[in-house]
């Protein structure tokens, strides 16, 4: 078996910049050249440019003749392009898509990406019968937008959620899609943003059935070179978009696990891989700003607690909660005042649960807890603890935050989205009662 080398996989087509360079010049490269970032280089270390993020100056009314070290930048990790193409494992830890590759005297040869390392990892070794849709359950949280939507409502929407791009629907069938480089391009004609987003969305869209397996959209991805897909079901209508980032965590999980089978092949490799393997398992299960397990992870939990809890015919519980008007608390204290309140929300569930309580971030400002062994009122009675306690922290500024609750409990024959949805319909009603409260949905 042989694991190719960066230098065979990085691409070279990149456009570079220095420092000294001003952001029009940037803005005016990526546009010519259709690319959405830039690689800024400094003394052989190397930041990237998004486009995402010159959007954002712009709208921030950032003054562009003004040089590319005015702004913070983040900086890209580098390796050797002789090393192959495990050793970018330790690298992809990183948020940033991009990896640069260097030459000898840490020049830049070029740059690779998630979506070539992911082109490389053999499709034989994908579990062929996963479904995709398997992967996105329920997902509530995709970022789209009716097609009659106004531009600028939409670009608004973008950068609240720091989306980089949103689905545009009809009758919620997906029909087109907008990205931050087709904005670049909206605000470098200087077109009119009050217009609906029908006038400027890419259209018409490629999809993928739930029922496709992970191998055939990764197929998918690497031909159309998508960064994305979005996901619909056979009605037509939207039910998931899920990132080629996404699909890397689970792809490379399972395929360390085969990895492993071919032992006497791999033996030297083993041991890295062994300690890469919990990184990766934790990486796709873990939710990465509070720390908790996201809802892949709360989805394959609460399969065998469900399974126990029929068994030995327990009572188990689950709890649903939602931030009020967390919206106003980005808007008025900023984004990372925001993520701070979402970390202080996950220790202060930590404080109030058992270890055997499955705590999870369900998406944005929303979390779920699901109680094994405990009853309904139990689980009432501590989710008013909660909510009583999380009402007097001093967020920092005098910022305090308050949460409404759903709480039901799981019966036998239940599935996860008969629980959720019942929990759900619970916190919908105490948003609607007025917020800061508990309902149960027995
Ligand atoms: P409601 O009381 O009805 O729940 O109002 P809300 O404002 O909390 O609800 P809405 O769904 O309108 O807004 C949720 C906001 O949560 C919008 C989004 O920008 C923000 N959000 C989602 N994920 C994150 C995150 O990871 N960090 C931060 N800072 N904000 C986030
Ligand atoms: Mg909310
Ligand atoms: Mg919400």
């Amino acid at each position: 078996m042989k694991f190719p080398l960066l230098r065979e996989l990085a691409t070279k087509d990149v456009i570079t910049v220095d420092f000294s360079d001003t952001l029009d010049t940037a803005l005016t490269l990526m546009h010519r050249n259709n690319h959405r970032n830039v690689i800024v280089e400094n003394d052989n270390n190397y930041y990237i440019l998004t486009s995402a993020s010159l959007l954002y100056l712009k709208l921030n009314k950032h003054d562009f003749s003004k040089k590319i070290d005015t702004i913070i930048l983040e900086k890209i990790p580098t390796i050797n392009k002789n090393e192959n193409i495990l050793d970018t494992l330790d690298l992809l830890e990183s948020d940033l898509e991009y990896i640069c590759v260097t030459n000898d005297n840490n020049s830049l040869y070029g740059i690779i990406t998630h979506t070539d390392i992911i082109s490389h990892i053999d499709p034989e070794t994908l579990m062929e019968n996963y479904r995709i849709g398997d992967l996105i359950n329920m997902n509530k949280y995709i970022q789209k937008s009716d097609f009659n939507t106004s531009t600028s409502e939409v670009l608004k929407y973008m950068l609240d959620g720091h989306y980089d791009c949103m689905v545009i629907t009809k009758n919620d069938e997906p029909i087109g899609i907008i990205t931050t480089k087709d904005i670049i391009t909206i605000m470098n004609s200087s077109l009119d943003i009050t217009a609906p987003i029908k006038t400027y969305m890419s259209s018409p869209i490629k999809t993928v059935n739930e029922k496709a397996s992970i191998k055939e959209v990764i197929a998918f991805i690497k031909e159309k070179h998508f960064k994305r897909v979005i996901i619909t079901n056979n009605d037509g209508k939207l039910i998931g978009l899920i990132l080629q980032k996404e699909l890397i965590s689970l792809s490379y999980s399972k395929w360390a696990i085969l990895m492993k089978e071919y032992s006497s092949e791999l033996s030297q490799l083993n041991d890295m891989l062994e300690k890469k393997t919990k990184k990766f398992e934790e990486k796709a299960s873990i939710d990465h700003l509070t720390k908790l397990y996201n809802r892949y992870k709360f989805t394959e939990l609460f399969i065998s607690e469900y399974n126990t809890m029929v068994q030995r015919d327990n009572n188990m519980s689950l709890m649903m909660l939602d931030i009020d008007k967390f919206k106003l608390v980005n808007d008025n204290y900023g984004h990372n005042a925001g993520d701070k309140v979402l970390v202080e929300l996950s220790q202060l569930l930590a404080k109030h649960l058992r270890n055997v309580d499955i705590i999870a971030r369900w998406g944005g400002e929303e979390f779920v807890v699901l109680l094994p062994t405990a009853d309904v009122k139990t689980t009432e009675m501590l989710a008013n603890r909660i909510r009583e306690e999380l009402s007097t922290i001093n967020m920092g500024d005098d910022l305090y935050i308050t949460s409404s609750f759903g709480v039901t409990g799981v019966k036998a024959g239940d599935r996860l989205e008969d629980t959720i949805q019942r929990a759900d319909d619970a916190l919908y009603k105490a948003k609607d009662s007025g917020r800061n409260c508990v309902i149960i949905n027995i």
